[in-house]
């Protein structure tokens, strides 16, 4: 650790970034004190830097160390656990978080989950999930305005006008949705679990929403016929085929893994489609040379932290909403016990059945 130490200087004040409560951002007052890279903290510190020296460089770990050594301590105080999902940058991933993974994985830890706070790492529906599974439990969200262009993209009514449409006829939501749109839900599912979830319901048709080319690539693996919604994820639509094949065309060795919320164009040029848990298993196991992993940036990095011998290339996709969250934002939440998620008790108890039924069907 002597090169961190000559790095930054052992004392130097860390400034925050930015201030988190309503009104600590109103009066534009930052929450926390400055944090200092104290000795004590780097040796603290210095198994989780092991695990991302090679996605973190030395002179950015002093301004991160001082706030995972505060997260560690006081998590343990407040008993609680820390979720992250796959997009979130390393040192949140690999160095604070208790439970990782995917929607599906995350949710069905949030069911089991020994602890009296969850703190989310993810987006806004990912938190509503957990409280939906958890509804014991204080469930924070270190930044509240945390969305998804997916979940924005349908309302409870839309789905009850479809149902209008379409009588009968189930509906299967990814669970990239609010309570609102699940609490009208048969079913949920994630990008993991989609086809067998819609091929579960033993009918011809089904409502699919709300993501069209998560929708189109499961009509592709599947004799049922979906319905769909034109929402997008704005992280994987901006994708094209035509840049996988100038990324291919440049190096020919390359292999290429997508996740299926891409258009059909891009997955089209890829050698493998997949969830997120999907694309790092595949990685882990078939240990290419070199791949590029058209998904969300973080996750590159969090997989190659694990797999340095993976030379990683990264069309450097980051989704906003995501990236809200950061580690002075989940110190804050710690000590202010805030953002809490709170769900109106009518629609959670009905949003509550499509999530367990899907937990249920995989287990
Ligand atoms: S990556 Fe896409 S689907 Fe995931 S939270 Fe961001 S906008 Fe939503």
């Amino acid at each position: 650790m002597g090169a961190l130490s000559n790095a930054v200087p052992v004392g130097t004040p860390i400034p925050v970034m930015e201030a988190s409560t309503p009104v600590q951002r109103r009066y534009g007052v930052l929450p926390m004190p400055s944090l200092e890279w104290t000795p004590e903290i780097e040796r603290a510190t210095a198994h989780l830097y092991a695990k991302v020296k090679d996605v973190i460089p030395a002179v950015e770990w002093p301004f991160f160390a001082p706030y995972v050594h505060a997260i560690n301590r006081l998590k343990k105080e407040r008993n609680a656990v820390i979720l992250a999902h796959n997009y979130q940058t390393p040192e949140i991933f690999h160095c604070v978080a208790d439970v990782v993974g995917d929607s599906l994985q995350l949710a069905r830890e949030a069911a089991k989950v020994d602890a009296d706070v969850i703190v989310q790492c993810g987006v806004h529906f990912m938190a509503e999930t957990s409280k939906l599974l958890s509804p014991e439990k204080t469930v924070l969200i270190p930044d509240a305005k945390a969305g998804c262009s997916l979940a924005s993209s349908i309302t409870g009514a839309d789905v009850r006008l479809l149902k209008q449409r379409y009588p009968g006829v189930p509906v299967v939501t990814y669970v990239n949705s609010s309570a609102d749109v699940k609490a009208e839900t048969d079913i949920c599912c994630t990008s993991s679990n989609a086809v067998k979830v819609v091929e579960s319901l033993g009918v011809d048709r089904v409502i699919f929403l709300p993501d069209e080319y998560l929708g189109k690539y499961v009509a592709s693996q599947t004799k049922v016929k979906l319905i769909l919604w034109k929402g997008h994820c704005e992280v994987h639509e901006r994708f094209t085929g035509e840049e996988l094949r100038a990324y291919r065309d440049a190096d020919p060795s390359i292999e290429i893994i997508a996740h299926p919320e891409c258009p059909p164009d891009v997955l089209a040029e890829a050698d493998f489609t997949g969830s997120t848990a999907h694309m790092i298993d595949w990685v882990k196991t078939r240990r290419p040379a070199k791949v590029l992993m058209v998904t969300e940036c973080s996750m590159a990095s969090n997989v190659q932290a694990e797999v340095p011998d993976v030379n990683f290339i990264k069309p450097c996709n980051l989704c906003p909403h995501m990236k809200r969250i950061t580690l002075p934002k989940i110190l804050s939440a710690l000590v202010n016990m805030s953002e809490e998620v709170v769900i109106d008790p009518a629609i959670a108890e009905r949003a509550r059945l499509p999530i367990e039924r899907m937990i249920a069907l995989r287990a």
